[in-house]
Formats: C-alpha cells, structure tokens, sequence
C-alpha cells in the first residue's frame, strides 16, 4: 500500500513500472516492450516439420465411436454449505455413411434423430464432496462405495466387466496380478489383487478392499470431504472403460475384421495423471499385442485447450492449407519438439509422457480454418527423444483419410461425433441446477 498524503508531503503514488530499478535489467526491459509492442511474426518460430497428406490407397474407417462426459458441482445455500457432484458419460457410435449424409452446418433434426437412433447409452452417478452425511460411514467411505456400485451399475456391469479386462490383461493368454496399490484404511501397499478378483484383504490391517479402489481416488479425498479432482477423474476413467467396453465386445467378435474399420474418438488427450497412470501401461500393452497380431486399434483424442492447442493457434496460420482446395496437412510432434517448443524446458530429466500418456500427440491442419490437436496411440513407448514418427502412430493413414467427414461446420476445429457426445453428456441434459439445489438440501442430509 502506498502511503497517504500528510499535512507537509506529498503522498507516495502507487508505483508505476517505470519507477522500479527491475527495469533496468535488459531482459524484464526486452519483456515489457515486447509486451507492449508484439512484433508481428511472419513465420512458425518453432520450425514445426508438416507433411503434406496424400495417401490414396487408405480406406476411411466405416464405424465410429465417440465418448464424452461432464460433471456439476452444486452447493446447498445456508450454513454450513453442503456440497453434491453429480457426474455424467456418454457413450454414442454412427455409421459414417449416414454422417455423410447430414449437413453439418444445419443438420436436420430427423436426420441427426436417425444417426443417433438407439445408438446413445449414458452412465451418471453422484458424489458427495462436503457436509453431507451418511447413515453408513464417513464421506471417505460413501464415495469408496459409490465408485464400487455406480461403476457396475450400468448395463448389467459391462463397463466394471472392462474394468478387470484391462487390470487383469484378460485379454491375453497369461492374464497378470493387478497393479499394486495403497490400502484405502491404513496406507500399507497391497502387492496386487489376484486375477479376476473384485476384493480382497489388506495383509496389513486386514480389512476389505475393492478393485476399484486400485484405481485410487481415495489418495485424492480426505475423511471428511473430497475435492473436484474426484468427480473429475471419476468422469476421465469412466470415459476411458465405455470407450474400451466397445473395444472388448468387438475384440472377441466373431467379425474380427469390424474392431479394425472402427475410429474411436474420445474427447480430451489420451493421458491419466499421477495415480490414475497405473492404468496406463495395460493399455499400452493391449494396443501394442493388438498392432502386433494384425489387429491395429484406431483411436484418437482430441485436445481443445491447453498448452497444445495456445501453440498450434499461434502458428496454425502459417501453414498449408492456406486455400480452400490445398491438401490436408498435419505435423507428429516429437518429444523433442513438445519439450523444446511447446513447453519450452528443455531440460527435463524424465522422458516427455512416460508415465501419464498412452497416446503421442500431432497437430493436424483440415482447411484454412480448421485445425486441431489430436492425440494417437502408438502401443509400447519408447523414450527416444525423436519419438514418435508418422509410421509410429497406429492407423495414422486411415485416421486422416477418416476424419475430413467428420468435421462439424458448427463450432470452429470440432469433430461432429464428439459435438454429438458432449450434447448427450452434457449440463444441459441434467435437472436444472434448482432443483439439484433442493436434492442437496434435504433437511437431515440423508
Ligand atoms: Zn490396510
């Protein structure tokens, strides 16, 4: 706070730039005017290396399958404020001939009806964070619980079903222990649950524990409350066992060919952070058997904010296409390149996505308009820094002979089908906020 005006002198004014002795430095100097006169650029400064997509002989994917969710928080008025997260996935698949048919920038409602006809399943359940009390146990408790039961809940228990698929790697001849894990009740590292097991005991303090409790939400809540950072990983891995159940009902079909002209779409990049990423190396191992016994998966993320997506914006513009009629264009992104231009620490000591990310990332540019940031499986990872190349990618080719169909005229850099998820997923669709108010309120909180 400056000092105010006295009887004698006259008061200090709050400090404009100017008056700091930082501005002496060269460097915060070079910053400020910078900052106040951005020199125009004229070309990509980061040296982005785009490949012009001219693949004839791949055959765009005939089915597709998009999954998207969303979560709300609601607090109760009054003193103290309860807290509800309610959460929602949505999980939809189109023939891509019929997509071809709509009009992607006014869709007709009987048509988008048609497409979407029987075609849509969606999972929701409910979370308390704060102040809401249980009859059964703690906070901490309810929402262990709640995971267990809503993640089986759906659907006769085909996405839990997934669930042991991939921890178990039932898919394989020699299915494994899952992950270890931190007991929920003392800690104690549980050395994996036996295979196909939906429970077991702690060796430490003996008492029960879930499957789904390897997942590890509980290292996120507290005993008495628990933060956003639940319903939201609730949200990514839900989305992530809808998008798998597909993945496992066709992977033992007796059509062995549909798994394979499929494009699964999920909305955000492919990457489950600190204790979520115990998943990761399962999923990496099924997508590299599948490439390797001639079964290539097709799957990709699209990230629509984030570090990515600010650096793409900024050098989109200085690619082709500049024209309506130039060709696709699109840029795999090393880990060199994402460390050094994209987050621009070079020094990293541990490789870029090791641990969190099950695809790499690309930029794609569509049109003079539209371009995104897309993230593709490659199965086994390799920390090379000039990793991944194109042919690294699985189903690379087809993925970009695929998409240019799905490209929604609605929203700017938008993929259709994931228009189409989200509008099952999202807010829109729950109760009014009103009334989710009143649910949080129930007078005993019961
Ligand atoms: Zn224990």
């Amino acid at each position: 706070m400056p000092y105010s005006q006295g009887t004698r002198l006259p008061g200090e004014s709050a400090s404009k730039l100017g008056h700091l002795s930082v501005i002496e430095s060269e460097w915060v100097n070079s910053l400020i005017n910078d900052f106040e006169y951005p020199k125009a650029q004229i070309a990509d400064p980061s040296n982005t290396l785009w490949t012009e997509f001219n693949s004839l002989s791949a055959e765009p994917l005939r089915n597709v399958w998009a999954v998207d969710g969303s979560f709300v928080s609601v607090s109760s008025d009054g003193f103290p404020s309860r807290e509800l997260s309610f959460v929602k996935t949505a999980l939809l698949t189109m023939d891509r001939a019929k997509i071809d048919t709509i009009d992607k920038e006014h869709p007709h409602p009987l048509h988008l009806q048609d497409v979407m006809t029987g075609s849509a399943i969606f999972h929701a359940t409910v979370f308390p964070l704060r102040n809401i009390r249980t009859s059964l146990g703690s906070n901490y408790e309810a929402i262990r619980n709640i995971i267990k039961d809503s993640v089986k809940v759906d659907e006769n228990g085909i996405f839990y079903e997934t669930l042991k698929w991939i921890v178990y790697q039932k898919w394989s001849s020699v299915p494994t222990n899952s992950p270890s894990f931190g007991c929920p009740h003392c800690m104690a590292d549980i050395q994996g649950l036996p295979v196909d097991a939906d429970r077991g005991h702690c060796g430490e303090c003996h008492k029960e524990v879930f499957l789904t409790d390897m997942i590890g939400f509980h290292l996120d809540m507290d005993e008495d409350s628990a933060p956003e950072s639940v319903p939201s990983a609730y949200m990514l891995i839900m989305e992530l066992l809808m998008l798998f159940t597909v993945i496992r009902l066709l992977w033992h079909h007796t059509d062995k060919s549909q798994l394979s002209d499929t494009l699964f779409i999920k909305d955000g990049p492919l990457t489950l952070r600190s204790q979520y990423s115990k998943l990761v190396p399962s999923l990496r191992d099924f997508l590299e058997h599948a490439k390797n016994v001639g079964r290539p998966i097709h799957i990709i993320g699209q990230e629509k904010s984030g570090v990515f997506f600010d650096h793409l914006s900024t050098i989109a513009r200085f690619t082709s296409p500049k024209e309506r009629n130039d060709k696709l264009h699109y840029a795999v992104l090393s880990h060199d390149y994402v460390r050094k231009e994209v987050y621009r620490m070079p020094d990293l000591s541990h490789p870029y996505g090791k641990r969190t990310n099950w695809g790499e990332k690309m930029y794609v540019k569509f049109d003079p308009h539209t371009y995104m940031v897309l993230n593709i499986p490659t199965g086994a990872y390799n920390e090379e820094n000039s990793f991944p190349s194109s042919e690294d990618l699985i189903g690379l080719e087809r993925i970009l002979t695929t998409l240019p169909s799905l490209i929604s005229h609605k929203h700017e850099g938008a993929l259709f089908p994931i228009e189409l998820a989200n509008g099952i997923a999202s807010m829109s669709s729950y109760p009014s906020s009103k009334i989710l108010q009143k649910f949080s309120q129930f007078p005993d909180g019961k």
